[in-house]
């Protein structure tokens, strides 16, 4: 079923899980984490299907990250191994990280470089039926295939993360989880049309400004 994103939507927090794909891992340089590897986006960072993502003025260097994004349905803590996650999901909805490469190099964290506004893209629904074991994940700039991944890729798979954080951190209604990216992540320019498609969910498009 396809939930609608109310416009005053605000997360409570935005948890996302860096490196979950090897080759995205490899790429960037990185070896894959024992244990997922957690860091937070501004709630203020999130727009919707249709918006504009705007390039701040102090990096050169914005990149996409087309994620599957889960949306949480109620509070949910300390879940044991093994707990049944189903209960704790919305639904599920792409997800843009994007991020200023140039920014979380030179930084050694994350919080600047992911959460400039307009920064979380999300949409262009929540689809609340859906088997996301093994999905296609792509990101095109322009119509040009740029990501291309399956969730079946992941190092650490969604009721695992969900159990994980929710031992690290309280999860909220509304809450959203970005698990991570596949490899082919690249640089946007202003004019471009940054394009997340995840199957059985939609598209979410942003022209980049
Ligand atoms: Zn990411």
């Amino acid at each position: 079923m396809k939930i609608e994103i109310k416009k005053d939507f605000v997360p409570s927090k935005i948890v996302c899980v860096g490196r979950n794909y090897a080759d995205h891992a490899a790429e960037l340089g990185n070896e894959v984490p024992k244990e997922p590897l957690l860091f937070l986006k501004a709630p203020s960072a999130v727009v919707f299907d249709g918006k504009e993502i705007v390039k701040p003025k102090y990096s050169d260097q914005v990149e996409h990250e087309g994620e599957l994004g889960i949306v949480i349905s109620q509070t949910c803590k300390d879940l044991a191994d093994g707990a049944n996650v189903k209960d704790y999901i919305l639904g599920y909805t792409c997800l843009n990280d994007v991020t200023a490469r140039d920014l979380q190099r030179k930084d050694g964290q994350f919080a600047r470089a992911k959460s400039f506004d307009t920064f979380c893209p999300i949409g262009p629904h929540i689809e609340s039926e859906l088997d996301v074991a093994d999905i296609r994940v792509i990101v095109r700039v322009n119509g040009v295939v740029k990501q291309d991944g399956r969730t079946s890729q992941m190092v650490f798979p969604v009721d695992f993360l969900i159990r994980y954080i929710s031992n690290m951190m309280t999860l909220n209604p509304g809450d959203v989880i970005a698990t991570g990216t596949p490899s082919g992540v690249s640089k946007l320019s202003s004019g471009d049309v940054c394009e997340v498609e995840i199957e059985g969910i939609g598209v979410l498009t942003n022209k980049v400004t």
